[in-house]
């Protein structure tokens, strides 16, 4: 899909104020909530684009896909910030370790410690976030909340990661009231693991996407994952 020269830029602007909107909303600084733009399916020239009006970090869920447009973009400055967010399984670790800057979705200690072995000497440490399955939905992807501490606890001894947080993927829910009620107990968790951590660098909250960022930022989220609200609607190969 082709996108008209001001489409992106006019996406980028709307979601810029989506989210600061909802921080008014909820009484948090404007500067709260990072956007992180969910490129998935979209070509190295968009992501070229939405870096042209300033956009810094970019998400992908498919890893070669996403290691394709990270090389592809190599020469943008500054830098772009490149986060895994989709699912990883062991013979994909050493790919993430070797291109991506961070990784949303470890959620056993298993994959943690592939990454960490993986990390190469002279890129600085993987940022991590633990996948919780906050709702118990069917997708089974996640860690039960019950698990979070003690997995937490082993990944902040690993050498070449740093813990920064905790990441849901909530099953949709109608209503801006019931999408807050599950973001909240992402949030509860969040500050019981921080609290029990101590460690100022676990300090991202991932959760919110196009249909939920107002009710995420509401409920105490650091960094929304926006993919159709800039790229569009998403067309998947067969
Ligand atoms: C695709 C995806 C997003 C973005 O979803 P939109 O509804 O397009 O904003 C966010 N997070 C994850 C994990 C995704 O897979």
């Amino acid at each position: 899909m082709k996108h008209t020269d001001t489409q992106l830029s006019d996406n980028l602007r709307a979601v810029q104020a989506r989210i600061a909107a909802a921080c008014v909303a909820s009484g948090r600084s404007v500067d709260a909530v990072q956007l992180l733009a969910v490129s998935k399916t979209f070509s190295a020239d968009d992501v070229r684009q939405v870096a042209a009006c300033g956009q810094r970090d970019f998400g992908e869920n498919y890893i070669q896909e996403g290691v394709d447009k990270i090389t592809a973009l190599q020469g943008v400055a500054p830098a772009l910030v490149w986060h895994c967010i989709g699912p990883m399984q062991s013979n994909k670790t050493k790919l993430v370790a070797e291109h991506f800057d961070w990784a949303h979705t470890v959620d056993r200690l298993k994959i943690a410690q592939r990454l960490s072995d993986q990390r190469p000497a002279h890129l600085a440490p993987l940022n991590v976030c633990l996948q919780v399955n906050i709702d118990g939905g069917e997708t089974k992807s996640g860690i039960a909340p019950a698990d979070v501490l003690g997995l937490a606890t082993e990944v902040t001894k690993l050498p070449r990661l740093v813990l920064r947080g905790l990441m849901t993927i909530p099953d949709p829910v109608d209503g801006f009231d019931a999408q807050v009620a599950v973001h909240a107990k992402a949030r509860a968790l969040f500050d019981e693991v921080k609290a029990a951590l101590n460690l100022p660098q676990f300090d991202t909250l991932s959760m919110g996407m196009t249909g939920d960022l107002e009710a995420a930022v509401q409920a105490g989220s650091t960094m929304v994952r926006v993919g159709t609200a800039i790229f569009g609607g998403r067309t998947y190969a067969a």
